[in-house]
């Protein structure tokens, strides 16, 4: 039946916007509760990205007005820095780290709970080489902002917690909502909880493979001073984003200071 090779196949990942595979867990930044995520295309990406996602100008401000709540969505200094989300992940989180350290550049790394509930040994080696922790939810939960005040906040301290196991005394100050979905019972758990939300105002979208040539462009075109570029060392297939970080470093260090976003913000 024609119609129906157009559709795309059905996955759990789809429904639920995570799936756990024999590679990892799977994890679908849209914007929306519910919505599917679909495999990109040049006619629905566009759509798909949706009103919770940057703004093409990597303002980090969105057309309509702004969604942040309040949240930050750049460092409020001259310095750029970089943001690693969804993991850790064994294949790609210590690429990430050594790549780093080749440049001598911290970083910040918006961890999901349950990942680092089971690699604490990258959240060690995150702490261990100077890069700052934020984080991501337990499960990746798109729509936590939905729920109620104290199911987001047993979600968040579940995954302090799970951070706290592999790092006891490691500063967790910043949060960022998965999908960037903010709403205000978010952001005030957040910051009832000690950690100040953090947005993004430079995005490649780099979890929708585009590529590691795109994921470049887009990041050395749109950096500026202040930017906080949002990047995926975890979620599928990343490999894009390891060969667009090696391209990036050498490009951003002679034009910017990096800086791991602090863990005493004001
Ligand atoms: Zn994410």
């Amino acid at each position: 039946m024609l119609g129906r090779s157009l559709v795309p196949d059905q996955t759990p990942r789809q429904s639920t916007g995570v799936t756990t595979s024999a590679d990892g867990p799977h994890y679908a930044d849209q914007p929306s509760v519910g919505e599917p995520s679909r495999a990109p295309s040049a006619s629905a990406s566009a759509a798909e990205t949706g009103p919770a996602e940057t703004g093409q100008d990597g303002s980090g401000r969105v057309a309509g007005g702004d969604n942040l709540f309040g949240a930050h969505a750049t460092t409020g200094t001259p310095r750029l820095a970089l943001t690693f989300d969804d993991g850790p992940d064994p294949r790609y989180t210590p690429q990430v780290l050594a790549l780093l350290r080749e440049y001598d550049v911290r970083a910040t790394f918006c961890v999901v709970g349950e990942n680092a509930q089971n690699h604490p040994d990258l959240i060690q080696s995150i702490v261990d080489d100077g890069h700052t922790l934020c984080n991501h939810s337990w499960h990746h939960d798109v729509g936590l902002g939905t729920r109620s005040a104290d199911a987001i906040r047993s979600d968040l301290l579940r995954t302090n917690a799970a951070i706290r196991a592999a790092v006891p005394n490691a500063p967790i100050v910043w949060y960022r909502q998965p999908g960037g979905a903010w709403t205000y019972p978010v952001v005030s758990v957040a910051r009832q909880l000690g950690m100040t939300p953090l947005h993004w105002s430079v995005d490649p979208s780099d979890w929708e493979l585009p590529g590691a040539t795109k994921i470049t462009a887009t990041v050395l075109s749109q950096a500026a001073p202040g930017s906080v570029v949002l990047l995926h060392d975890a979620g599928g297939d990343r490999q894009g984003t390891m060969d667009a970080l090696r391209r990036i470093l050498p490009d951003l260090t002679a034009r910017f200071e990096l800086e791991a976003l602090p863990t005493d913000p004001t």
